[in-house]
Order: C-alpha cells, then sequence, then structure tokens
C-alpha cells in the first residue's frame, strides 16, 4: 500500500467477523490511530464475544491440523484416500504453512473492535468518488457487508463469493444466500472482488453460486420432507453436477467442495430444513 500512496488509511471494512478476514485490524489501528473500522453490528457483538475463544480453538487445533497436513503429503494420500495429485501436494503444504503463520502469530494478536457499524448503507461521497458500504442480506454468515463503487462498478464481496469453490458453513444461511447475491447481480458489477480467489470480471461464477445454493436449498427440503436422516439425505442430495462445474479435474478443490459444501453446507440446509437455524 505505502508503494501506492502516502495518504493515511481512514477506514477499514471487515466483511464479516471470521478471523482471516479481521486479524490485521490492529496493525491498521496501530499505523493510523484514526482509523474506523466498519463491520455490521452483528459481526461486532460476535467479535466481543467469540473472537478470543475462536482464536484459542484455532491455536489448540491449528499445529495438529498442519501436522496432519503435512503428513498426508509425506505418506502421499490425500484425506479422500486417493494417491496425492501434485495439485493436492502444493495446496496441502501452502496451507499447512498459512496454518504455522498463524500459530506464531497468534499470541501477539488482539480483538480490535469495529468504531462504526453499518447495518444497512453507509455512503462515503469523497471528491469524485461514491463509496457505498451495504447489507444486501445474509449468506456466509448473518452479517456479510460488502463495498461497492456505483461509477466503477466494482463490488467487493467478502466471502459472500469465493472462488472457484464457495465457503458454505455452519454460520451460513444457504436459504437466503442466492437472495443475496440476486440483489449483489442487481447492481449490474463490471468486477467483482470475492473473499477469496481471483477478482471476477463476468457474472458467470456468482450465477452458479446461486443455482448451486438454490439446489442445496430445494434437495434439502424435499429430503426433510420425505423423512430423511441428515445420513440420508446426504446420499440423496445430489451435487454431481456442480462438482465437476466447480472443482473441475482439481482434487484440492474437491476437497474444499466435500468439506464445505457437501459437508458442513448441507448439514445446514438440511438444518434450516427441519426449522433450525
Ligand atoms: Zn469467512
Amino acid at each position: 500500500m505505502r508503494k501506492l500512496t502516502d495518504k493515511p488509511v481512514s477506514h477499514v471494512v471487515n466483511t464479516h467477523w471470521h478471523q482471516d478476514h479481521v486479524v490485521g485490524d490492529q496493525v491498521y489501528r496501530d499505523a493510523f490511530p484514526g482509523v474506523e473500522i466498519v463491520a455490521s453490528s452483528k459481526a461486532r457483538a460476535t467479535l466481543a464475544a467469540k473472537s478470543e475463544e475462536t482464536r484459542k480453538l484455532y491455536l489448540t487445533a491449528g499445529p495438529e491440523y498442519s501436522t496432519s497436513l503435512r503428513s498426508a503429503v509425506e505418506k502421499k494420500t490425500s484425506f479422500l484416500g486417493t494417491p496425492m495429485t501434485a495439485d493436492e501436494d502444493a495446496s496441502y503444504l501452502a496451507a499447512a504453512g498459512l496454518i504455522d503463520r498463524y500459530v506464531a502469530e497468534a499470541p501477539e494478536m488482539r480483538t480490535t473492535l469495529p468504531t462504526l457499524t453499518v447495518d444497512d448503507k453507509l455512503v462515503l461521497h469523497r471528491g469524485d468518488r461514491t463509496i457505498e458500504i451495504r447489507s444486501l442480506g445474509r449468506g456466509h454468515t448473518d452479517n456479510d457487508l460488502i463495498v461497492f463503487l456505483p461509477k466503477e462498478g466494482v463490488v467487493v464481496a467478502g466471502d459472500l463469493v469465493v472462488a472457484p469453490v464457495p465457503l458454505t458453513g455452519d454460520q451460513s444461511f444457504i436459504g437466503d444466500w442466492a437472495g443475496t447475491l440476486e440483489r449483489l447481480l442487481a447492481l449490474k458489477p463490471a468486477v467483482i472482488v470475492p473473499g477469496h480467489g481471483p477478482v471476477l470480471r463476468d457474472d458467470g461464477h456468482v450465477k452458479l453460486m446461486i443455482e448451486l445454493l438454490s439446489s442445496m436449498t430445494t434437495q434439502t427440503k424435499a429430503a426433510v420432507a420425505k423423512g430423511e436422516t441428515l445420513e440420508q439425505a446426504r446420499k440423496s442430495v445430489d451435487l454431481g453436477a456442480f462438482r465437476k462445474r466447480l472443482c473441475g479435474e482439481s482434487r484440492s478443490l474437491l476437497l474444499i467442495f466435500e468439506t464445505y459444501v457437501a459437508g458442513a453446507g448441507v448439514a445446514k440446509a438440511f438444518a434450516e430444513a427441519t426449522g433450525k437455524e
């Protein structure tokens, strides 16, 4: 950033409360004491309640997980039980490296609470530029915000959009998410910056996410209506076409799909279908 500008940072937007999106806040606070840290009021409340506990959990579970990743690489067997491919090898080692770095730095981390909460919309007018910080509804969490530059057609989407494989989980709202993404596309963005993954310059991936989330919702509702248990629903809910379209031939993407989408995501959609949010 210093290579681009010598101006101070006035606002940092936390699109949601997850650790990988907020632990840098303290660095901005130290460097720019007047900085406003912006988040939804739910994200602020969740951070206040859960941030320390989450960090302790990661500190405990992290080393074990990075060891298991490295040992899978050594044994040449992936978590899916199949021989390790080159793309899995690289992805497991990269993940292990990130975890090790987190564990090393976490003792220095401190919860830095947002100073400005936005639950609907905040508009900043700065010279010729308009910056909208908006909530479009629930999706990845119950507290997602996006940043929208209407004139430039840029949406910074946080984890509402992740590519190539979406991050759905037990804190997501699978049934609401497609509608939230419809509202995002209604902004007609030319550029979508995902929470993880490459910058997107068309709406194809978001449309595919809408299809996937709608299908997960419809299929789990049908399974619940038939009286199926979660274990039965895991077999009857068919996400095969999405698996192929999102992961291609990549085994490391497949692991993300199985963990987040078919695993935690389907379980959360099932819970929603049974009336438990
Ligand atoms: Zn997240």
